[in-house]
């Protein structure tokens, strides 16, 4: 049995013989757990009891039926196994917080609401004064209605529903059937690809789809759905984020009409517990949704899609630290059916993958509506007048496409006014108390930020350390960008967007519809605005901040800058106009770059690969990073080093530390790390699930907060 607790090992209970007919692993029980009792997993079934040993027995067997099926079962043994996580918390992952507690499946009603007879009598008799009552109930008249689309935000509408339902004026219903569109005329390199994959061997394999924005991916993923749906089999897709699920989860609805759903953490607990057992049910055929997607119950899955596979939001930080993308391969072959990868901008590990034959490798090189390629060019910034760190090219460039009717976006990843708040007196710089970092000057908010811990203050109006009232901000943030652009184009509309921005729910859509109708003309923001989006006015794009990446200490800091700014080129153009891209840099000659810029992502990926070879980086090499962090300065050092020694040695896998992480300090904590590196994945999986188990047993082990994260996707 499974109990969702610290200690990776499995406990075990006694059941009476009417348990034992009906227990099967994948339920839910309630256990005796210490002092207290737990809802816990059936992980194996029942056996004969070691004679001398003493259980306690099961209160009670909570599910008539396996919620987790066979093949959920194995995924989550599987990511158990892999990322070294005691199983009970891989369930807890896996399934949606109702569940997790107990709920009961039958109690969740089907996903659509309909007006009844009585409902229908009622509405005529209404008092005017029932406003909320009355749109309820008109909004249902015309016919049924999804539940998520129907309950808006506020409280009173809930009531009022709570009302309607509990009088019998409302019922829930399935979705009424789609009404279906017609798929269009593949393109003949569509037309290619997608009978490529058709002749691919039945059965478990995977494909990377890399095509440039616009060359029909998308369309490609409806046509191979449409296919597994005709044969009676569901589909699960996954995009990065939730705020790029709507827009996959409309492209599939408009195609298959209301059998879509979404799963993502950005819904309900109670709306993801009800998607999350239609889907079992087999009442949806198409689940849309984030990384956690992966452990939709599916029985009739017959293809995996993976939208935007580089992204590293895919990973997850935190718990269970497992990739969507490389749980959804495991998933394909434990269904045996085909998986899918798309982006235009492939991860390393995906094009090395492809260029070693295990995947297909499928090119899309042609945008479908013929808008040229933009150009792209590299403002050298040696010597440049700047303008708040942006230099005069790019604002001509803004000047150019906004006067000849375009829209122009300004790229940088730092939310806030600047960086850096210094005294120009004597030099004293805002810090956090609590972590090595700089205090980031919020202007919009008069505060400063940590973003390392989130701690905020006032502005102080005077220096703390010497008195002096000249206090300047240092360096660019998208807050001052956006302030300079408001100045230097104040007949347009300026926005900014970042996650700063777009705290009010609803903000990001509202500021994208505005972009759509050509009120907003200048953009600044964040990766936020790169991903995903399309602007069809949109003709400029100015990249700030290219050096963070060249300078930048992270390994994959590099990957990630080509991947962006290939991303950010794909959106901009306009129909039948080329669009422009500049990039600002003190490297104008960095050979990466220039490669980028001149050639593309698929020559630059290609280098950047020969360099990862060359180091032993991933994807030649398989990385599994052990962080600790203590209030107490040199516990977590110490018990790093006590976890090299407990390394059992082996000549294949080589242990880098324990040193102190690059943050060296955050919130209050002390951090370290070790990092294990192997060639072999083999070897490195078989090491440390025994390594695992000894961590828990080391002496510091309690008094340190650690984590073992299996493929990082960073190394801080
Ligand atoms: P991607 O996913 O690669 O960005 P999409 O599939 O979204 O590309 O295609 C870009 C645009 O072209 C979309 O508006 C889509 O509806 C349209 N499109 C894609 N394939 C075709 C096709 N074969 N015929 C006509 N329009 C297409
Ligand atoms: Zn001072
Ligand atoms: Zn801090």
């Amino acid at each position: 049995m499974a109990v969702a607790a610290r200690p990776r090992r499995l406990f075990d209970y006694t059941v009476d013989a009417e348990q034992a007919e009906r227990i099967v692993p994948g339920m839910r029980v309630r256990v005796p757990f210490g002092r207290r009792e737990e809802i816990a997993w059936v992980a194996a079934p029942p056996r004969e009891a070691p004679a001398q040993r003493e259980y306690k027995p099961l209160i009670e067997v909570l599910d008539a039926a396996p919620l987790l099926d066979d093949r959920l079962l194995a995924l989550c043994r599987w990511a158990a196994d892999y990322y070294q996580h005691p199983l009970g918390e891989v369930f807890a992952t896996a399934v949606p917080g109702p569940l997790r507690r107990g709920l009961a499946p039958a109690a969740v009603p089907p996903s659509c609401l309909r007006l009844t007879d009585t409902g229908r009598a009622a509405l005529d008799q209404l008092p005017k004064r029932a406003r909320v009552q009355r749109m309820l109930l008109e909004a249902l008249s015309r016919g049924p209605v999804p539940r998520e689309k129907l309950l808006p935000h506020a409280a009173t509408a809930a009531q009022a529903l709570h009302r309607a339902l509990a009088a019998g004026w409302v019922e829930a219903c399935e979705p009424p059937p789609p009404p279906v569109a017609p798929a269009p005329a593949l393109t003949a390199e569509q037309a290619l690809a997608v009978e490529r994959l058709q002749r691919a061997e039945a059965g478990f394999h995977a494909a990377l789809l890399e095509g440039v924005t616009g060359s029909g991916k998308t369309e490609i993923y409806l046509q191979l759905a449409a296919r597994s749906l005709a044969r009676g089999e569901q589909v699960l897709a996954l995009a990065p984020e939730i705020g790029l699920t709507p827009q996959l989860a409309e492209r599939f609805a408009a195609r298959f009409g209301a059998r879509v759903a979404s799963y993502h953490s950005g819904m309900g607990e109670a709306e993801r517990a009800r998607v999350w057992l239609a889907a079992a049910a087999g009442r949806v055929d198409i689940v849309v949704g984030t990384r956690s997607a992966v452990f939709v119950p599916l029985p009739r899955l017959g293809l995996i899609v993976v939208d935007e596979e580089h992204d590293v939001s895919y990973k997850q930080q935190e718990g269970l630290r497992y990739s969507g993308r490389d749980l959804a391969l495991v998933r394909a072959r434990l269904h045996r059916i085909p998986a899918l990868l798309g982006s235009a901008t492939p991860s390393l590990e995906s094009l090395h993958n492809a260029a070693s034959g295990r995947y297909l490798h499928l090119r899309l090189g042609q945008r479908v509506h013929a808008t040229a390629a933009p150009r792209i060019g590299v403002v050298d910034l040696r010597g440049q007048k700047l303008h708040q760190g942006v230099a005069e090219p790019l604002l001509d460039a803004c000047a150019r496409h906004l006067a000849a009717g375009g829209q122009a976006l300004l790229f940088l990843n730092r939310r806030g006014y600047a960086p850096v708040l210094l005294c120009h007196a004597c030099g004293w710089a805002a810090g956090c108390p609590d972590c090595d970092a700089r205090l980031v000057l919020h202007r919009a908010r008069a505060r400063l930020v940590c973003h390392h811990c989130g701690r905020s203050r006032p502005l102080p109006s005077a220096c703390p350390d010497c008195g002096g009232k000249a206090l300047l901000p240092v360096g660019q943030g998208t807050e001052r960008i956006e302030e300079l652009l408001r100045l230097r184009f104040p007949e347009y509309r300026v926005e900014r967007v970042d996650s700063d921005r777009l705290a009010r729910a609803g903000e990001l859509a509202r500021l994208l519809e505005d972009v759509r109708e050509n009120r907003i003309r200048i953009l600044v923001g964040t990766q936020v605005l790169a991903k995903g989006h399309d602007f069809a006015n949109l003709s400029f794009a100015g990249v700030l901040g290219v050096d963070q990446a060249l300078y930048g200490s992270d390994f994959r800091a590099l990957e990630r800058m080509g991947q962006l700014v290939t991303q950010v080129a794909g959106r901009v153009g306009r129909a039948g106009q080329a669009g422009e891209v500049l990039l600002q840099t003190h490297q104008a000659d960095h050979p990466l770059l220039r490669l980028l810029v001149e050639q593309g992502y698929p020559a630059f990926s290609a280098a950047l690969l020969e360099e990862r070879r060359h180091y032993g980086l991933p994807p030649y090499a398989h990385l599994a990073l052990l962080r600790a962090e203590a209030r107490h300065e040199g516990a977590a050092l110490a018990f790093l080093h006590a976890a090299r020694a407990a390394l059992p040695q082996d000549k294949d896998v080589e242990a880098l530390g324990p040193a102190p992480a690059g943050m060296a300090r955050r919130a209050g904590h002390h951090r370290a790390q070790l990092l294990l590196r192997s060639r072999s994945r083999a070897r490195l999986q078989r090491l440390l699930a025994g390594w695992a188990t000894a961590l828990e047993e080391l002496p510091g082990a309690h008094r340190v907060r650690w984590s073992l994260d299996v493929d990082p996707a960073d190394l801080f």
